[in-house]
């Protein structure tokens, strides 16, 4: 018999940074010498500290084999509504906030953005993302049956100088778009939206009914010196959505523990939703990210402070090479435009051609910039030193 996918499946395309990684881990596996620079994911494992409380919280809570009340247990619910309180002050999570608006998502922020994507849209709802993206936002869309439009912050050359908010409001306008994703520290540029660009895209969204839903999850990777301003803390309206999760920050990427704060009726919602999808969220996993949380805070410094080492490494690099990137203003990864190899810029050439002598990275198609290549550089100094010797050997060739 042929199986046939359904029309929301037949066509998704796997997301092409983990479709990378599972190939260079495997190829490593099998004795390959691959430095991978893919996959947007802390190379620290737990600290000791965090290490001793997850050895006697397993032993505590026995184990911790219950279900979880599908919302997420409340001591971590309380401890997000706090965060919440402290970073949104100001803004609609200032008023009347309570752990009831807090939602922990199952499987990370991807499962609590296609779960919101899934509470709101009908079938051919637009949905708009600034390009360069995550490369999962599009897919994420088809899959909850709405339409991306892509509306891009860049050229083949590089960023925008500015963004075109008139064009915006046309497209909005024209399109009829539904919701909007916002991704600031951006993936992969790196960028971060200006206060003044935030209020505009909010005014926007609110005289043209968007939601917007704004991912967060790079938020504490900023350096000390550089000005940032989630969106929820501008906007007093309910159409303003923050999404979160414990995987960059804590780099606790592996047990997927994400989350959203929002009105009562859309954690209610998504409650339902995750009812049915999975259950509650890993009940050990969260037990151990509210008591990270709780007490090393402090290890979110020295990670950030390796990463601002590292990128300097980088960066340099690059400017040696006469590469041509956007200059990151936050999160983990660096933007570049492929050096011409005979003639030719391709990316996707480019990042086949570079994993072969040994460095795997993502190319800007999957971000919607082709020609552009993301390194992540939350890799150990050791990996970044060889992997960009190599590269720079490769290019001379
Ligand atoms: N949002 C963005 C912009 C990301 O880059 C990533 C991971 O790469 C995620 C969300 C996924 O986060 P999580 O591990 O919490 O699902």
């Amino acid at each position: 018999m042929d199986l046939e996918f359904s029309e929301e499946t037949k066509d998704l395309k796997p997301s092409a940074t983990a479709q990378i990684n599972d190939r260079v881990m495997e190829k490593n596996k099998n004795g390959a010498d691959i430095v991978n620079f893919t996959v947007g994911q802390p190379d620290f494992t737990l600290s000791e500290k965090a290490l001793l409380i997850a050895n006697k919280l397993m032993i505590s809570t026995k184990g911790a084999n219950k279900y979880s009340p599908v919302a997420g247990i409340p001591i971590l619910r309380n401890l997000i509504k706090e965060k919440a309180k402290r970073e949104f002050a100001g803004g609609f999570f200032n008023k009347n906030l309570s752990e009831k608006n807090v939602f922990i998502s199952a499987g990370g922020a991807k499962q609590a953005i296609n779960m919101l994507l899934r509470l709101f849209l009908n079938p051919f709802d637009r949905v708009m993302i600034f390009s360069p993206y995550w490369v999962s936002y599009p897919e994420m869309v088809k899959m909850a049956v709405g339409e991306p439009i892509i509306f891009p912050l860049f050229s083949p050359s590089g960023p925008l100088p500015t963004i075109d908010f008139s064009r915006m409001e046309q497209v909005i306008k024209r399109e009829g778009v539904k919701i909007i994703i916002l991704n600031s520290p951006t993936n992969p540029t790196g960028r971060i939206w200006r206060e003044q660009e935030l209020i505009i895209l909010g005014r926007l969204a609110l005289n043209h009914k968007c939601l917007v839903i704004s991912d967060e999850v790079y938020d504490h990777f900023i350096p000390n010196s550089t000005a940032y301003i989630p969106m929820s803390k501008i906007f007093v309206h309910n159409n303003f959505i923050p999404v979160n999760s414990f995987s960059k920050t804590y780099a606790l990427m592996g047990y997927r523990i994400g989350w959203v704060v929002a009105e009562q009726k859309v954690v209610q919602g998504l409650t339902a939703i995750q009812s049915q999808l999975s259950s509650g969220g890993n009940t050990f996993g969260q037990m151990l990210a509210a008591a990270i949380m709780a007490e090393c805070g402090d290890e979110i410094e020295l990670m950030k402070n390796q990463f601002e080492r590292r990128k300097k490494i980088v960066l340099n690099a690059l400017c040696n090479m006469k590469i041509n990137f956007c200059r990151p203003e936050g999160a983990f990864y660096v933007f570049f435009q492929a050096p011409q190899k005979n003639g030719v810029i391709n990316s996707i050439t480019f990042c086949n051609e570079l994993e072969e002598v040994g460095v795997a990275m993502v190319p800007g198609e999957e971000s919607g910039a082709p020609g552009w290549v993301r390194m992540c550089y939350a890799a150990a100094e050791q990996d970044l030193v060889k992997g960009l010797d190599r590269m720079q050997k490769f290019i001379k060739q």
